[in-house]
């Protein structure tokens, strides 16, 4: 009888997963229960902001991977399992089987974190938008219709959480749009944390395009290996950082004012990213631990609490791996070879993981941090590739260039690799 692989979750890491399940074993039958019809990728979805892209181009279909793959879809959303008759019921009833489940259910947003914030605020007044769909649209808008000289204030999350770079790659895809149509306009990033990945590229990237003086740490720590331009001007974007008072604490909707450890800023368009936990159904299922996300094995990415069930994604605790698209398709490659080798009762191969994050500083300006992990001898993932992970602070402005053609290219053939 063929075995029955099931998958909750249809984004990066479900989607990855049913793909390479069927191109190491036709023979197996693959599952996803999905919610979503259609899938709205968060990777790149900042560029909606700056009108590069509309909502429509963040749309994925399921045709190919059911058309080429025969690999089966439910769309519906799982709400229950039972991990001894192994079955997971979804909101429409159906009761569906699995010798293996996969469970990739990406993040769940906790609209809770600060007084005066709640889903209803980030659905109608203060959008997120870091889980893309109508809040991501609302935010757009937002920004277009600001008043001249108008200040966006992008709260940026506390560790963990999807996609590292993204919070500052989008404060400065935004501040570039708006350096063109409300040149006096300002943006704000208030932050409880005091460092972020590619936080020196990135910032180098301000400090040329945008008038931003970095703090004076980093400056210091930089001026042997790049030159910094001195602006008088006050910068049009600027990071307050966690030892800078950039904690944000406290929300008035209604008056638009965002309070930090700090000060009391003023805005016109508010964007919450607020801090994150593994997808809901997750904690449903039994998977999670008291940090909100899922403890695994890390050769295969099998549950730690639950029997049968894999766990991939940014709701897994995969160490040193962050949260991101990248990982979640490794990790998604890593666990379906583990399948089908423990199925045919042979013992998983040492696995080996890769992520790039690209990020933009500005849409012809490139960065990225690359990695390679395997599992140390602590036990635990780890980066093998020491430290060459970052875009060279001296690299030349045609390294910075191509840079964003890979990011742009990335994004189109990292979709192929998911969903096609
Ligand atoms: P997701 O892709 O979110 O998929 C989860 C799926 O599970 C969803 O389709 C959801 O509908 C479904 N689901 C949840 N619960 C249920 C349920 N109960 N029943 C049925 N279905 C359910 N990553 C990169 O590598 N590079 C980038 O440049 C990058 N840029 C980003 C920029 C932004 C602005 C954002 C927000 C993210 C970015 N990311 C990037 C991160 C990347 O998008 C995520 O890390 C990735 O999508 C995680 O994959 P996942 O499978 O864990 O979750």
């Amino acid at each position: 009888e063929k075995a029955r692989i099931v998958i909750v979750g249809g984004g990066v890491g479900g989607a990855t997963a049913a793909k390479y399940l069927k191109l190491f074993n036709p023979a197996l039958d693959v599952t996803v229960i999905e919610r979503n019809p259609i899938y709205i990728r968060p990777y790149g979805s900042s560029e909606v902001l700056t009108e590069h892209i509309t909502m429509r181009d963040l749309e994925v279909r399921y045709d190919t991977l059911r058309d080429k793959y025969g690999i089966r879809f439910v769309f519906d959303a799982a709400v229950a399992l039972d991990p001894v008759a192994r079955v997971v019921t979804t909101a429409g009833k159906q009761r569906i089987g699995y010798d293996r489940l996969i469970v990739s259910p990406g993040i769940e947003l906790l609209y809770d974190a600060y007084p005066g914030y709640s889903e209803q605020v980030a659905r109608t007044a203060v959008p997120s938008g870091w889980i893309p769909g109508e809040q991501t649209a609302l935010l757009a808008q937002q920004l277009k219709a600001m008043r001249p000289g108008g200040v966006f204030v992008l709260a940026a999350p506390p560790n963990p959480y999807r996609c590292p770079p993204g919070p500052y790659e989008r404060a400065a895809l935004v501040t570039e749009w708006l350096l063109q149509r409300n040149p006096t306009a300002k943006v704000i990033i208030a932050d409880p944390k005091d460092a972020f990945v590619t936080d020196e590229t990135m910032m180098l990237g301000w400090n040329r395009l945008y008038g931003f003086n970095l703090p004076e740490d980093y400056a210091k720590k930089m001026a042997d290996k790049v030159e910094l331009k001195t602006h008088s001007k006050p910068s049009m974007i600027s990071w307050i950082r966690g030892k800078d008072g950039g904690r944000p604490l406290k929300l008035d909707a209604r008056r638009m004012r965002l309070e930090t450890e700090g000060e009391t800023i003023q805005a016109d368009v508010i964007n919450i990213i607020p801090p994150m936990r593994a997808g809901a159904i997750a904690r449903t299922f039994g998977l999670t631990d008291g940090s909100g996300f899922c403890p695994i094995e890390r050769r295969t990415f099998a549950s730690t609490l639950v029997p049968h069930v894999h766990v991939i994604g940014d709701a897994s605790i995969a160490d040193a791996m962050p949260k991101s698209g990248f990982s979640a398709n490794t990790q998604a490659k890593v666990v379906a070879r583990a399948i089908v080798e423990e199925l045919a009762g042979r013992k998983a191969p040492e696995p080996l993981w890769e992520n790039t994050c690209y990020a933009l500083a500005g849409k012809d300006y490139g960065l990225f941090v690359a990695d390679v992990f395997r599992i140390l001898p602590d036990g635990k993932i780890g980066r093998v590739n020491g430290k060459e992970r970052y875009l060279p602070l001296d690299a030349s402005p045609v390294q910075i260039r191509l840079g964003a053609r890979y990011q742009q290219a990335w994004l189109r053939t990292f979709t192929q690799d998911c969903f096609a």
